[in-house]
């Protein structure tokens, strides 16, 4: 059984990224900068946010944190999204989800300037990853592509089942897994809350990409031998450390990575990935606009 160790992978990837500062840098240009925009004080998107903002730190990136009060009506939060789009200081952005119940993050996400949208949830963006056109790929399927392009996982030809059909995870990595790509070439079954019989999709899989969020999902007996498996949930459970909650995925690691060739570990698998691939889009989003 081989990890994918996203943990490892990422800090390669983002060592790879401040090279390319370093060289920017050099040559007398200003480095990239991310912005994020974070509305209200929920801890865990302030926790995401601060991880996502130290890391630009770590590659020479330039970043800045807007936030904004819970109370800021959608309007103001569109007239924020415009003055970002005309920033030209600003490379990329990104508005951290969820937003408050009283602003239509769809509207929001769509007035998100296609060129800035290094989260890739724009339609624009989308489509272009669906016709398999140069994009931005949004940052959790592309980790998880990468991760298995560098470790050389074969998809060619395989049975991919992907549990989770969120717009933002499942939807897109099922369209990933099925291009004519490598990775990808596999054939795909999207399984959901509505799919019967999940067991008997799960035993032919060659590959499993769960993105649920129900911890401890994927038993041992619901997969083969020799299963690739990726792990994408994350869901705080209490417990009674410092922190007071723990980090769990979707599937029993200690049982199933025993029958897997291949198994990513939560923490430490696709989570760290998400954040590098994020790095990545606004390097390649700064690239492109100093062509423009
Ligand atoms: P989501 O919007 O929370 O949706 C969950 C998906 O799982 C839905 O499609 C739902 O089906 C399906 N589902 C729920 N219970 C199910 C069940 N018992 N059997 C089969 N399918 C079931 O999805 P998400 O935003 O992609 O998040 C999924 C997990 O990934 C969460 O734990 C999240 O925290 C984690 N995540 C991790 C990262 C990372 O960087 N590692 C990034 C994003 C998300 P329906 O569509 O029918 O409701």
């Amino acid at each position: 059984m081989i990890i994918l160790d996203g943990k490892k992978t990422s800090n390669d990837i983002k060592i790879e990224i401040s090279e390319s500062v370093k060289e920017i840098v050099a040559k007398g240009s200003r480095p990239p900068h991310l912005a994020a925009v974070i509305v209200g004080d929920d801890g865990a998107s302030l926790t995401y946010v601060g991880s996502k903002v130290r890391a630009c730190k770590k590659v020479g990136f330039e970043s800045t944190l807007i936030k904004l009060p819970k109370s800021i009506s959608e309007n103001e939060l569109l007239e924020k999204v415009e003055e970002l789009n005309n920033d030209e200081k600003i490379d990329g952005y990104i508005v951290q989800l969820p937003l408050p119940k009283h602003i239509d993050s769809q509207k929001i996400l769509m007035a998100v300037s296609p060129d800035k949208d290094v989260d890739g949830f724009h339609p624009t963006n989308f489509g272009k990853m669906t016709l398999g056109l140069p994009t931005f790929t949004s940052a959790t399927p592309y980790g998880i592509m990468e991760l298995l392009k560098r470790y050389k996982v074969e998809t060619s030809g395989k049975h991919t089942v992907v549990i989770g059909r969120s717009d933002i995870v499942g939807r897109p990595i099922s369209i990933l897994m099925s291009q004519k790509s490598d990775p990808g070439n596999s054939t795909v079954t999207l399984a959901h809350s509505r799919t019967k019989n999940i067991n008997d999709l799960t035993k032919q899989a060659d590959i499993i990409i769960s993105a649920l969020g129900v911890p401890n999902f994927i038993k041992a007996d619901m997969v083969k031998d020799g299963v690739v498996v990726i792990d994408v949930g994350i869901t705080r459970v209490p417990d009674n450390s410092q922190k007071g909650y723990k980090i769990v995925g979707d599937v029993d690691y200690e049982n199933v990575s025993k029958k897997s060739s291949y198994i990513t570990p939560v923490p430490g698998g696709v989570g760290p990935m998400t954040i590098a691939m994020l790095l990545m889009n606004c390097l390649k989003s700064y690239q492109e606009l100093l062509k423009t």
